[in-house]
């Protein structure tokens, strides 16, 4: 008796796996210029919380906050319908970095990732330091809900592609415009998260995305 109730215990816990080249790559993107950038990590087919690639899209940038632009937010879309990946695959995934040591999220990060993402069957916020720290949480936003801090693990085992620094350095420099100058502090406070991310849930229209409750 007692067996099979340990038997039942329970499922492992859902961490997100990088390969190492969208590691690397978040990593350069992280570092090539003084402020935040933030993009969308794109999971491997059938594996949601496999990240395989991060992708910038236009934007303006300073120390403690990324603005996306709207239609490039919507060119991105497009593009990666036109390769052939559904929203769950390229859209769930929200990734940023933090210049500081700090990877926890702030209070505009909390209210974006609900506002914008609050929608979505799920949805993850990926936070990346300067430090080297890094941070991810889990949510979903049907059923009975909830987030969860989840693990963040670079995945070693899988085969990956080679850096291409040259690459990752044009797409920074298309994508990331630092705002200058910085916003002081009252213009900081008054810049609050709706204009981070003008089409609320943008990144939820696709259906129930039954592959991810296998693969969780
Ligand atoms: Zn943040």
């Amino acid at each position: 008796m007692k067996e099979s109730v340990l038997r039942v215990a329970r499922k492992p816990r859902p961490k997100i796996r990088i390969s190492p080249y969208a590691w690397a790559k978040l990593l350069y993107l992280r570092d090539a210029g003084a402020t935040e950038i933030g993009g969308f990590g794109i999971s491997a087919p059938g594996e949601p919380l496999l990240v395989v690639d991060v992708e910038l899209v236009t934007q303006t940038a300073d120390w403690a906050s990324v603005v996306f632009d709207d239609a490039a937010v919507a060119d991105y879309y497009d593009r990666q319908v036109e390769q052939g990946r559904t929203p769950s695959e390229f859209g769930r995934i929200w990734v940023h970095t933090h210049p500081g040591s700090s990877p926890q999220p702030s209070a505009t990060d909390e209210e974006t990732f609900a506002r914008a993402f609050g929608g979505c069957q799920w949805a993850v916020m990926l936070i990346v330091a300067r430090g080297g720290a890094s941070y991810a949480r889990l949510a979903f936003g049907v059923g009975p809900g909830g987030s969860w801090e989840i693990p963040v693990e670079i995945d070693y085992d899988m085969p990956f592609a080679a850096a291409d620094r040259a690459a990752w350095q044009a797409e920074y420099d298309a994508c990331v415009q630092a705002r200058s100058p910085l916003l002081d502090d009252q213009e900081l406070e008054e810049f609050d998260s709706a204009r981070l991310w003008p089409r609320e849930n943008a990144w939820c229209e696709d259906g129930y995305d039954a592959v991810f409750e296998q693969s969780v």
